[in-house]
């Protein structure tokens, strides 16, 4: 491989400013190829050891564990970690949703655009239109997921005959979780949720509106012609075990080719 580099700084698009202070996440941090050994693991599809193989090819040490940097944060990491082990471009097949035939859609994976964070303070600031309440707004982090999965859990135990949108509930105890510190005090996740609830449904519809509004991190969706149909659709780049395989033409020479299994009466000996 003609482009392989040795190591390399990426910018983390939180800059690193939405971790504790204590932390030190740094704005870039260096990362080197993987190797083979590095994969053990992978293709069982964990996040576990994606997050592994992040750590084993990070150049230097960090405080923070890998597990608990903000996704985007993450996603910026390991795609320029698969950049500088397997190459810069990489195939995706897509379905176009109006001819159903499939089709391949490629990513330059040097020219991804990514929206980098801008802020002064974090958390952020911020008073509810409706209710003026002063409040600190911030990003969700990969321990709140967590929060967010088990607290679902506990309700649909709690109330098992409850009729349960998920989607509808995550959307919630989300939008809670941005809920950083009311009155200046750090509340649990369940008294952000009482809170959130009691809020005029404007302020509800406020946080929604800068959660959709300062989201940073990579762009991994584009649009696509299917060359079939020529529909528009949107292609989005996913970080799947395939992420970190490469595709290969086999040499020449070798060749299989397909028959009936091969058998002959023989005489008897
Ligand atoms: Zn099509």
């Amino acid at each position: 491989m003609n482009d392989t580099v040795l190591s390399e700084e990426v910018f983390l698009p939180s800059k690193g400013l939405i971790y504790p202070k204590e932390l030190e996440v740094p704005k870039s941090i260096v990362v080197c190829p993987f190797k083979t050994k590095d994969l053990m693991g992978l293709f069982s599809n964990s996040e576990s050891s994606i997050n592994t193989l992040i750590k084993n090819c990070i150049v230097g040490d960090l405080k923070i564990n890998i597990k608990d940097l903000h996704i985007e944060d993450r996603t910026a990491l390991f795609t320029r970690i698969r950049a500088i082990t397997l190459g810069s471009y990489y195939n995706t097949k897509r379905e176009c949703p109006t001819c159903h035939k499939t089709f391949e859609v490629s990513w330059d994976l040097n020219n991804i655009e990514c929206e980098y964070l801008d802020i002064d303070e974090y958390p952020i600031p911020i008073t509810l239109p409706a209710s003026q309440n002063n409040i600190s707004f911030g990003f969700v982090m990969p321990n709140e997921y967590e929060e967010i999965k088990d607290l679902i859990e506990k309700r649909k135990k709690q109330f098992p005959d409850k009729e349960f949108d998920e989607e509808e509930e995550f959307s919630f105890y989300y939008t809670a979780c941005t809920i950083k510190r009311i009155d200046n005090i750090i509340p649990s996740l369940e008294s952000r949720l009482e809170f959130l609830l009691e809020l005029p449904p404007e302020d509800f519809s406020y946080l929604r509106f800068l959660i959709n509004s300062i989201n940073f991190g990579m762009n991994n969706r584009k649009y696509v012609t299917c060359p079939h149909c020529k529909a528009e659709t949107i292609s989005v780049l996913a970080i799947t075990e395939q992420f970190f395989r490469n595709t290969y033409e086999i040499p020449a020479g070798i060749r299989v080719h397909k028959g009936i299994l091969g058998c002959a009466p023989t005489k008897n000996v």
